[in-house]
């Protein structure tokens, strides 16, 4: 009932992303990976006027995230897991699927061998406009929110504004 909407999502974005201009800590954002997206595109606007070079290496912003947190874009399982009291190993603390438990698997066996790991790494299985986006690798959606609203783990982002430049998947393939 709390969530806000996209257009709600770019503008609590502009704070951070003001913020991180003006200060010299990095910021991090939680369940926010199309924030990653609103900077790469904050970026490339800024390159285009001549300001970039006065974004603060702080910012990170040269690197592939786009918020200089990672080498690639960190989502739910891609780069993460969370680990619950009782040892279930979650694609991150907001999806609640188990891959199984530490106390019984190793930690290495249940991210990189689960279908559900392994899949959520693979951006070729991301559904609606996050399977064509251009920023699918960077950003990607949030998969704990697509499943919470949708129980569809692959589903689109439910709240990302961005319309890919790509046509829709189903567009490209001949009926
Ligand atoms: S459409 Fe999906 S992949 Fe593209 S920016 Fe939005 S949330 Fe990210």
């Amino acid at each position: 009932m709390d969530l806000i909407s996209a257009e709600e999502f770019e503008r609590v974005f502009e704070k951070p992303y003001v913020t991180s201009r003006r200060m010299k800590f990095d910021i991090k954002s939680t369940e926010a990976q199309h924030y990653r997206r609103f900077l790469l595109q904050r970026r490339t606007e800024e390159n285009r006027k001549g300001d970039g070079l006065r974004v603060p290496a702080m910012a990170g912003m040269s690197t592939p995230d786009g918020i200089g947190r990672a080498p690639r874009g960190i989502n739910d399982g891609k780069g993460f897991v969370f680990i619950s009291h009782l040892g279930e190993v979650f694609p991150s603390g907001f999806l609640p699927v188990s891959a199984g438990n530490v106390r019984k698997q190793s930690l290495t066996e249940l991210y990189c061998h689960p279908p559900l790991f392994v899949s959520l790494r693979d951006s070729a299985n991301l559904k609606g406009k996050c399977g064509v986006c251009e920023f699918r690798e960077a950003c990607g959606g949030s998969r704990a929110r697509a499943y919470a609203l949708t129980g569809d783990v692959f589903a689109e982002e439910p709240c990302c504004i961005w319309q890919p430049k790509i046509p829709e998947r189903r567009d490209l393939c001949p009926s």
